[in-house]
């Protein structure tokens, strides 16, 4: 169709003067605030030489001497925001103080950007291309101010905290060399190769910033460092620090059950993509307990008795396999919407279902193969993610997809209705929808083909090379294809973007076992109870509360708990007349089931007490998996190790 000049004018002065019209009284957008340069693929026209000194363990302040060469009138200097591994915009800015800046001992002007508050403008005179930049890490003083990293005999450095770096260049064009100072005596682990050591400096050889801020160091006055494959030309090294020189006592089992990992990891994906790997493994009550993934290293906090309680402490045995199979899965090949060129270009986290999910599925599975996990630990462990999924509530309204944005949407922070929120459920959902994809490989291949060879042929590729290889949600689905033709596509966005669909449990039933409830909580599970100090009754009443006082840490939306208006931080003072203890309470739970009378509490919240009947009768109520003979154990040959 064609219109006419005349009518085009028309048209035109009609929009004029309705838009004229619909102008409103009041203040108008201010000029938005200049972007920051994107990041560039060329070399950075200089280098940052970086100095810590680690070694203040009381006020815990970590102190940062750094000069950048190469610098500009137009230089901006920006602080790590988005971090890999927590997937999220959380560089601890808020920690970040003392800034500095000069130039042949001149003070040089700085300004932070009002948008981006992770970037500084520095006003470099004409002439000047070097700064010298001062400032101070305050690493959390106690737990009320954040995770602690540094205490008497522990202490973990992640170089993105105490570093500047200029903004218009890839972070692997950027060089570096870092030194860093620790207290007198203690040793260290780390990917970075050393260069020199000056007393208790370390100077480590020169680098790029992606892989110095991808290579943090644990260090400890009480260590330990394993030898996890002996005579091999690509070291994999376990490196203990710990509270006390007591808990470093492994035992030879234990020992062969991590040097089993190694080889069980290879045989899955046979390749491996660092010139060295280092487990960080702290065990202390102080310092946080987490687990964080890097190409060549892990940051691993385990339970302070992990290895001398190794029964009672199986519950997060699948730690370090799952921080392994990241060099894998998601370090060396990454979601491209994930990667970003630099610390400062926000992530998308959509396919965090492969890069989390399908990690939490291959590090209880290789937990088991290596027998870091017995064959009955690692079902107790699944039947407890099985029945979580079985009963969220959360599951009601929002898809696992979604759950995708909980790092960038909360940092971990604690949340009233977890159950109905969701948090995070790529993890374990992700492993239940893995769980599915592998026995449904395994059953039209009738027992040729497996999950295996997926993690093989998209893990394993490029065997040797550290270069990231990105990938998108058809190139999952292609390889897929490629070991198993069927409709992936369908089946993964069904099982990702459903809302009210049954819990996805399809994968435990094709391996030959049943979801059941018992009045015994499993071993696993009641040793994981014993060692948080916790009594976890999710499953019946629907709360999860601190063995000793009481205090529920969690109410599960929709459960019985739930209905009788319970929330997390409430203290349960007495049951049914008596004061509280964990065995009064499952007591009073027995007890209800074979009766009509409720359970009655007495509870506190802040300065205010109530009294609160439970109408409940289902009497206690643990989730184990048992064997359907009907069905081939698809699953005892996925727990396996591989020969
Ligand atoms: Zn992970």
């Amino acid at each position: 169709m064609r219109h006419t000049l005349t009518s085009q004018l028309w048209l035109f002065t009609l929009i004029a003067v309705s838009m004229t019209a619909v102008a409103s009284p009041g203040p108008t957008p201010a000029a938005p605030q200049t972007p920051l340069p994107p990041p560039k693929d060329v070399p950075f026209p200089g280098a940052i030489t970086v100095a810590v000194e680690a070694s203040d363990l009381q006020r815990r302040i970590v102190r940062v001497h750094e000069t950048v060469r190469g610098v500009n009138p137009h230089t901006i200097l920006l602080y790590p925001q988005w971090l890999p591994g927590t997937h999220a915009p959380e560089g601890p800015i808020d920690r970040f103080a003392g800034l500095k800046i000069t130039a042949n001992g001149k003070a040089v002007p700085w300004t932070r950007d009002p948008v981006e508050v992770f970037a500084f403008h520095v006003a470099v005179p004409a002439g000047v291309t070097s700064i010298d930049v001062e400032f101070q890490y305050l690493s959390p003083t106690s737990g009320k101010v954040g995770p602690l990293e540094i205490s008497d005999h522990v202490l973990m450095v992640e170089w993105n905290s105490v570093v500047l770096y200029p903004a218009g260049y890839f972070a692997r064009q950027i060089p570096v060399t870092a030194s860093l100072t620790l207290p007198t005596g203690w040793k260290f682990g780390s990917a970075l190769e050393t260069d020199s050591v000056n007393g208790a400096q370390t100077t480590f050889k020169r680098t790029s910033l992606a892989t110095l801020i991808d290579s943090p160091v644990y260090a400890g006055d009480h260590a330990l460092r394993v030898d996890l494959d002996p005579g091999a030309a690509v070291p994999v090294h376990l490196d203990v620090f710990a509270d006390r020189e007591s808990l470093l006592a492994l035992t030879a089992d234990e020992i062969a059950a991590h040097r089993a990992l190694v080889q069980q990891a290879y045989k899955l994906f046979g390749s491996h993509h660092y010139a060295h790997y280092d487990f960080l493994y702290s065990l202390s009550d102080q310092v946080q307990q987490q687990g964080l993934e890097h190409h060549q290293s892990s940051e691993d906090g385990g339970d302070p008795e992990s290895f001398t309680e190794w029964t009672k402490t199986a519950f997060e045995r699948d730690l370090l396999p799952h921080e392994f199979t990241h060099s894998w899965n998601g370090k060396f090949r990454r979601p491209a919407d994930l990667w970003t060129p630099n610390f400062n270009v926000p992530m998308r986290d959509g396919l965090l279902w492969v890069y989390e999910g399908q990690t939490n599925y291959w590090g209880n599975v290789l937990a088991a193969r290596s027998g870091l996990l017995t064959h009955q630990q690692a079902l107790d462990s699944l039947a407890q993610v099985a029945a979580y999924y079985a009963e969220e509530a959360g599951r009601q309204w929002r898809s696992v997809a979604d759950t995708t944005n909980d790092e960038i949407i909360n940092p971990r922070h604690p949340m009233p209705w977890r159950t109905y929120q969701r948090f995070e459920d790529y993890y374990e959902e992700g492993q239940l929808i893995w769980l599915e994809a592998d026995t449904l490989i395994r059953s039209l291949s009738r027992g040729a083909r497996s999950l295996d060879d997926f993690a093989k042929a998209f893990f394993g590729i490029n065997d040797g090379s550290f270069t990231t290889v990105t990938y998108t949600f058809n190139d999952v689905v292609q390889a897929l294809n490629a070991v198993e033709p069927y409709d992936w596509a369908d089946f993964l966005r069904k099982r990702l973007d459903g809302v009210a669909l049954p819990a996805p449990l399809e994968g435990i039933r094709r391996g030959g076992y049943q979801l059941v409830y018992t009045d015994t909580p499993s071993e696993l599970s009641k040793n994981a109870d014993d060692q948080r100090k916790r009594v976890n009754l999710s499953n019946s009443l629907g709360v999860n509360l601190d063995d000793k006082d009481g205090t529920i840490a969690e109410v599960v939306w929709g459960s019985p708990a739930f209905a009788a208006q319970l929330t997390e931080s409430t203290q349960i003072l007495a049951v049914n007349g008596n004061a509280y203890s964990a065995d009064l309470l499952k007591e009073a739970i027995r007890a209800a089931k074979d009766g009509k009378a409720p359970i009655e509490l007495i509870v506190k919240n802040g300065d205010r007490f109530k009294v609160v009947s439970i109408d409940y009768h289902g009497g206690l109520r643990y989730p184990h998996l048992v064997r359907d003979e009907s069905t081939p154990a698809l699953l005892d040959d996925i727990l396996a190790p591989r020969p």
